[in-house]
């Protein structure tokens, strides 16, 4: 069974790049979980031999005659299968700097990913995943916040800043979607676009239905399951009928919808994805977001691998720092090169890989002491919370800010 899943994973394309592995190790120097472990299980590459071996035995050339002499890999056993359960969910982020550093040009994140969707199907991946699918499934949010705890959220901020929250506005031009994580754990960030996009005058709304931003089908690696979420996005969207929908700070939200989400629907996306960085560093160059004073601590800021790697979106959160910090120093590593926080890609959410990503985390910590700022900012939720939790497991101090709260604070008064 796992292998038939593997194998059905194992398109042209994939097989293609399995085969121009030279062996060189590079990918090994770039994944923060063999750079702390020294572990070669570690070695990104290493975390494809499940597929490598299905590829090997059902599809590689020559596969039927290597059958017939008895010299195919075997099938893997359930042992095998767990093992690598772990080394493809628990000890990979999906973060693409392997892939970044491959001299081949094999998109081993990628693959990784496609691996996941074999790995799930053949229920091999973590138990914590299977139940936050679950419950995606059932009430939109992996943790199951619903529309009550929302509206609550929202009347909380429409009392600290004094405006108007809209909600399900027909014929608004943008629909803002928000992470769990955003919701119950800082939702001062829907305070903070009510006054940007008060400032700037964007029309926007907020869906009472098709609200939740995050995708846990593209973390445990379940097609119809992502399908199914990004429906109710574009269900919300095509109801509304906006023109563009907003990924909030989430990195792996942004991905799933913007790169992944007119494959996974089927037809292209009836609306442009834009990211919240991207919006509020256009609407600073439009002169319509305007800021006054500068944080005078020193910050620095934490590169979301999924904005900065698989979206590119390097220089806008710099325009940004600049507009609203004196003192912005960057992390050695910064940009492209980036080391993820440890959590991405669902692993904050595997309980059992927690001492995992905090041992991984050392190597940020390094990164962000270098800097010697007072606080770290970043523009995921998701990276946020996980920072947040390794600092604290470090005994560090320093708080960690979301960007787009940063910049309302300094937004020039009325
Ligand atoms: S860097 Fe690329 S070619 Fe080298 S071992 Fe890793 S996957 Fe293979
Ligand atoms: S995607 Fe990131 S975490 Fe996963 S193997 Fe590559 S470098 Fe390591």
């Amino acid at each position: 069974m796992a292998t038939r899943e593997f194998v059905a994973q194992v398109g042209r394309d994939a097989a293609f790049q399995l085969e121009a592995c030279v062996h060189c190790g590079q990918c090994a120097g770039a994944c923060h979980f063999y750079l702390v472990t020294r572990d070669p299980r570690y070695t990104p590459i290493h975390k494809l031999r499940p597929m490598m071996k299905a590829y090997q035995r059902e599809r590689a050339p020559f596969a039927a005659l290597r059958k017939w002499m008895r010299i195919a890999p075997d099938d893997p056993t359930a042992q095998e299968l767990n093992e690598w359960s772990e080394l493809i969910y628990d000890s990979c982020n999906l973060c693409g700097r392997c892939t970044l550093a491959c001299p081949m040009g094999i998109d081993i994140a990628g693959l990784v990913r496609r691996a996941r969707e074999g790995m799930s199907a053949a229920g091999f991946a973590p138990q914590d995943l299977y139940t936050a699918a679950e419950h995606a499934l059932e009430t939109g949010s992996p943790i199951g916040v619903r529309w009550p705890a929302l509206k609550r959220q929202i009347e909380i901020q429409e009392k600290e800043t004094g405006l108007r929250i809209p909600v399900d506005v027909e014929g608004a031009d943008y629909l803002v979607v928000l992470s769990s994580m955003e919701i119950i754990g800082y939702a001062e960030v829907i305070g903070a676009l009510a006054r940007i996009f008060h400032q700037a005058r964007v029309s926007w709304t907020i869906p009472s239905a098709g609200f939740e931003a995050t995708n846990i089908g593209v973390q445990i690696g379940s097609r119809d399951v992502a399908a199914a979420l990004v429906s109710r996005i574009v269900e919300a969207a095509e109801r509304l009928k906006v023109k563009y929908v907003i990924s909030p700070e989430c990195g792996h939200a942004f991905s799933a919808l913007r790169w992944e989400g007119a494959n996974l629907l089927g037809r292209p996306l009836p609306f442009k994805v834009v990211q919240i960085v991207e919006l509020l560093d256009q609407l600073v160059r439009e002169g319509r977001l305007r800021t006054r004073g500068k944080d005078t601590r020193k910050l620095t800021f934490h590169d979301p691998c999924q904005l900065v790697r698989r979206g590119g979106i390097e220089q806008a959160p710099r325009r940004l720092m600049d507009r609203v910090s004196e003192h912005f120093a960057e992390m050695p590593g910064h940009g492209a090169a980036s080391l993820c926080c440890g959590g991405g890609g669902g692993v904050s959410a595997i309980h059992r890989a927690d001492k995992l990503r905090f041992a991984a985390f050392e190597r940020k910590k390094q990164q962000i002491d270098a800097t010697g700022a007072d606080a770290v900012v970043t523009a995921c939720s998701n990276c946020r919370n996980v920072l947040e939790e390794a600092i604290d497991q470090y005994a560090m101090t320093l708080p960690v800010l979301g960007l787009s709260e940063l910049v309302a604070q300094y937004l020039e008064p009325d």
